[in-house]
């Protein structure tokens, strides 16, 4: 079912979409080599605790995960991609670490994610090919919320994510993408990375959405560890993933979870 805000509830959404920005911002200043991912969800469930907030993940049992999350943030380190269970291990220069995070404040949930470099790649062809992939993650995030406005389609938003990959030579997997969010995490629509213009659900104001394209270097397959939740690259190549909550209104879209 796809369920509208009203401008009152979207204002009410707003504090939640702070608060998961604060949590990634906070997160990706504390990702530096030497760092534990452990601590990182330590951290995240610190600022959760203050805030009163509300994991998304910790309780997380869908169908394909082996067993509830048990942490609050997702961590995917250069080959993991989506779902990264954090564990022991520690960061090293030149790992490319996606954050995605969601949590529910006052009733209302937000969903956000970004990626990063930790410290500098010692292999600096490395580093400039996995900033580039951020980038194309982020300009294809910047170039669907553009698009994300009444009159338009849930597939105008599909298509302007596939266009923006393929023009990188990216190619586009079309079992995980985005969601309808409100007071839980995953709603419909489904709002996948790929698609066609003027086909899909119509974007109507109060609309909200979590818009997520993720992309390898050189595959589009994933499979699952064996953590049963971490989703890495068939090849090992690496992953990025960008991810911002916005509202759709009768304006220019609501970035819930902006981070400026
Ligand atoms: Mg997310």
């Amino acid at each position: 079912m796809i369920e509208r805000r009203s401008p009152r509830e979207i204002e009410q959404m707003r504090p939640a979409g702070r608060f998961v920005a604060d949590v990634l911002l906070a997160c990706r200043e504390a990702a530096k080599p030497g760092v534990n991912l452990l601590e990182i969800d330590e951290l995240a469930h610190s600022m959760i605790r203050k805030a009163g907030a509300v994991s998304c993940y910790i309780d997380y049992h869908p169908s394909f995960g082996a067993m509830p999350f048990g942490k609050v943030i997702c961590t995917s380190v250069n080959d993991a991609v989506l779902h990264g269970l954090p564990f022991d291990y520690t960061l090293k220069k030149g790992d490319l670490l996606s954050l995605d995070f969601a949590a529910q404040l006052n009733g209302w949930v937000s969903d956000s994610a970004l990626s990063i470099v930790v410290g500098k790649n010692p292999d600096a062809a490395q580093q400039t090919e996995d900033e580039k992939l951020i980038k194309v993650t982020e300009e294809a995030l910047a170039a669907a919320i553009e698009v994300a406005k009444p009159g338009g389609r849930v597939g105008d938003i599909s298509y302007t994510i596939g266009q923006i990959a393929r023009s990188y030579g990216l190619t586009i997997n079309m079992d995980f993408g985005g969601h309808g969010v409100g007071r839980t995490m995953h709603g419909d629509p489904h709002v996948a990375n790929d698609g066609k213009k003027r086909r899909g659900v119509p974007l109507k104001p109060g609309l909200v959405i979590a818009i997520e394209p993720w992309f390898l270097h050189t595959t589009d397959e994933i499979f699952t560890d064996d953590d049963g939740w971490t989703l890495r690259s068939i090849d090992g190549s690496r992953g990025a993933h960008s991810e911002h909550t916005i509202a759709i209104t009768a304006g220019e879209p609501i970035v819930l979870t902006a981070r400026d």
